[in-house]
């Protein structure tokens, strides 16, 4: 039987405008390390596409930890891990590290290139992993390269490039996939001040461009130059300040 109501023509309803899936999202996640240590504890935290925040804090305030779990190399104890939209939980491995490959990209402190590939092999490996084709792998990396400044440094091997020039490469091999985030650990870390302050030059450039980059770093002279900062104290986010930016 139909009632009147359910009779009645629908009202017309405006279409919802699309929500867009965040990149990362953490909800509530707690990671206990063997031995009892509570490096994280309900720790929520939502990046969007487009931006550049820093995770800040002291020694020991669960930075590792954090990225360890944004970039699905660690799972937490409790609480739910979201990478583009996918719950990790419900993935298996391989479909975790096939996400992993195509949606995220990490720059360590110390760059972790291969030594005896030069920097277009270094950067084509990232896209190996990605499951990029073999013939697109060489121009896509070429790209990568001369998107952060190393048009003519395509063929040199890690040895024979400077630190900022090293880590130029590791920034190219973790964008060159197009992902969804960049990971930045300490990414200025092993550098000295004025390559540092280059490749966070070029980090802020990238972003402008729409890369979404997140910089997980001690310094807080670094944090101050990103437009979101997030306080990480004693596995807590204790602040999470982001900069209206001016019209
Ligand atoms: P940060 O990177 O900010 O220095 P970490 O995430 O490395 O902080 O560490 C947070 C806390 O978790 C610290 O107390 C550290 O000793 C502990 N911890 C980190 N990794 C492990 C581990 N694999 N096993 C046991 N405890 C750990
Ligand atoms: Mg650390």
């Amino acid at each position: 039987m139909t009632t009147p109501a359910a009779a009645a023509p629908a009202a017309p309803v405006a279409p919802a405008a699309p929500v867009a899936e965040p990149v990362l999202l953490l909800d509530e996640v707690t990671k206990c390390h063997p031995g009892g240590v509570t490096a994280l504890d309900r720790v929520s935290l939502r990046v969007d596409a487009g931006e550049l925040l820093a995770i800040v804090g002291p020694s020991g305030s669960g930075k590792s930890t954090l990225l360890h779990i944004m970039g699905t190399l660690d799972r937490p104890t409790t609480g739910t891990v979201r990478v583009s939209g996918h719950d990790v939980r419900t993935l298996r491995d391989r479909h975790l590290s096939a996400l992993r490959a195509r949606s995220l990209g990490f720059v360590f402190q110390h760059f972790h290139l291969t030594d005896g590939l030069d920097a277009t092999e270094n950067v084509a490996t990232g896209l190996l992993y990605a499951g990029v084709p073999r013939r697109e792998r060489r121009p896509l990396a070429q790209a990568a390269l001369d998107r952060v400044g190393l048009a003519h440094r395509h063929a040199h091997l890690p040895q024979e490039l400077s630190g900022g020039e090293r880590q130029r490469v590791a920034i190219a091999r973790a964008l060159a996939t197009r992902p969804a985030l960049v990971l930045a650990d300490e990414p200025t870390g092993a550098l000295d001040a004025a390559n540092g302050e280059a490749v966070l030059d070029l980090l802020v450039e990238l972003n402008a461009q729409g890369t979404t980059i997140a910089v997980i770093t001690h310094d807080r002279d670094i944090a101050a130059r990103l437009p979101r900062r997030v306080e990480l104290r004693d596995g807590r986010i204790t602040d999470d300040v982001c900069e209206v930016s001016a019209v």
